[in-house]
């Protein structure tokens, strides 16, 4: 009994000093979000549009000009890194060859231009990937040869990859990234759905795909708005992916706002938050924008937790047009209507998510929550998790009606007894590093 008052008493500390908290950030992540160079990308996006088209149908054997030669330059950019990596980056050409289909007319040699920065713990198969597509279109999704710049789409992208890239194959970290710059998006998202099912059929363990599309513009058509202070993460809910075997569990606990992806964009809007100044993260629940589609979507559909990363605002005068000018309306995806500074933060906002994950220790295991008896209390219990250095770990609690997690706590047990119901709160518990990296959370299943 004076063991609970204890508690109490602790967790009320906790409750009431966790307001002045103010987590700090880690000084090697903070030192890499610096490193994050507007020249830089601004410099990538040129090289990409000196291509002339990245057509995923268009040559692949002009040394300047076509999709051949853009995925080429990548791999060289690459393969420069890897050289700063201390051998744990390696890149190459990941190519298939693809049958005719809808939006491809011919039979396609498709080549994702993938990176790979290899963990430092053996034990630790944590992937966590960033992704752009390299390929872009004209007004004719079909049309290989006229002139495509793509700067934003998904020039914007592809240098988010290219940028983090750069700055992190000079670091360590526990878990593997990959940078990967797809083609064929804009065919069907042909690059992703191999690479996501090339991953499911060799049971990669991914933790979390950030999907980069068009995040690189400040403004929007038609309306005029200007925004370079917000950007969105799309995620999807209910999950699809077996979503007919967890149907009933997602119902009985009105779980359907806790599923893989959405528990990413809420993680990518903390961290990014806490790591990038002048930038808030906007949730939009749903998959992608209404209607359409993106490279994520392949993963979310074998079960991984994949998300989008998208400008507040888009410019449709500028997105999957010819460069033409009609009624004193320039149309085109050119460099000169891009906000380098605006793609700057929001390369930042990949780097640190992928940086604070693959630095955390793995999810805790086998998070429980005890149902036995009909309490006020709200009983936590879990396991370490498989890899990674633990100092401790943060239980994660939000009103049912709240989008974000509103209370961190801190305890180094595995075992808590919270004097909060769980009819009124969401739980969670996070794996935490000693340097402050925190891993993606773990929604309890029920103990009996
Ligand atoms: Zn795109």
């Amino acid at each position: 009994m004076k063991k609970t008052v204890l508690l109490i008493l602790a967790v009320t500390f906790i409750f009431s000093a966790y307001a002045q908290t103010i987590i700090q950030r880690d000084p090697e992540i903070e030192q890499m979000v610096k490193e994050v160079s507007a020249d830089s990308i601004q410099s990538y996006i040129k090289t990409l549009v000196s291509f002339g088209t990245r057509n995923t149908l268009s040559t692949q054997t002009d040394a300047k000009r076509g999709i051949g030669a853009a995925r080429n330059w990548v791999l060289s950019k690459f393969n420069q890194f890897a050289k700063q990596s201390n051998r744990r980056l390696t890149a190459f050409i990941d190519t298939v060859t693809l049958q005719r289909s809808r939006r491809v007319d011919t039979p396609l040699l498709l080549g994702n231009v993938v990176a790979t920065l290899r963990g430092t713990d053996e034990k630790d198969d944590r992937i966590l990937i960033i992704s752009g597509h390299l390929d872009n279109r004209r007004s004719d999704v079909m049309d290989r040869t006229g002139d495509a710049p793509g700067a934003n789409d998904d020039g914007s992208g592809s240098a988010a990859v290219i940028e983090c890239a750069r700055i992190m194959s000079k670091h360590r970290f526990s878990a593997t990234i990959i940078f990967v710059t797809v083609s064929g998006e804009e065919q069907g998202l042909l690059g992703s759905t191999y690479m996501a099912n090339k991953a499911k059929k060799q049971n990669w363990n991914i933790e979390a795909v950030l999907n980069n599309d068009i995040m690189g513009s400040n403004n929007s058509s038609e309306t005029n708005i200007i925004n370079n202070t917000q950007v969105r993460v799309f995620s999807e809910g209910l999950p699809a992916y077996e979503l007919d075997s967890n149907a009933k569990r997602i119902r009985q606990l009105g779980l359907e706002n806790d599923g893989k992806a959405r528990q990413l964009a809420r993680y990518v809007k903390e961290i990014g938050e806490r790591y990038v100044d002048n930038l808030q993260v906007v949730m939009i629940y749903r998959n992608d924008r209404f209607l359409r589609g993106g490279d994520h979507l392949p993963y979310v559909e074998n079960g991984y937790a994949a998300v989008r990363i998208t400008e507040m605002n888009e410019n449709f005068y500028h997105q999957h047009q010819d460069v033409r000018k009609e009624n004193n309306i320039q149309y085109g995806d050119l460099p000169e209507f891009m906000d380098f500074e605006y793609l700057r933060k929001n390369t930042c906002l990949n780097l640190c998510n992928l940086a604070n994950l693959a630095k955390a220790p793995s999810m805790p295991q086998e998070v429980k929550i005890d149902v036995k008896d009909l309490t006020n209390y709200t009983h936590l219990f879990w396991k370490a998790p498989a890899t990674g250095s633990v100092k401790g770990y943060y239980i994660l609690m939000r009103e049912t009606t709240s989008p974000v997690w509103q209370k961190k706590i801190y305890t180094e047990q595995t075992d808590v007894n919270l004097p909060y119901s769980m009819d009124n709160y969401f739980f969670a518990v996070q794996s935490l590093s000693a340097t402050g990296n925190e891993s993606l959370p773990v929604v309890p299943a029920i103990s009996r």
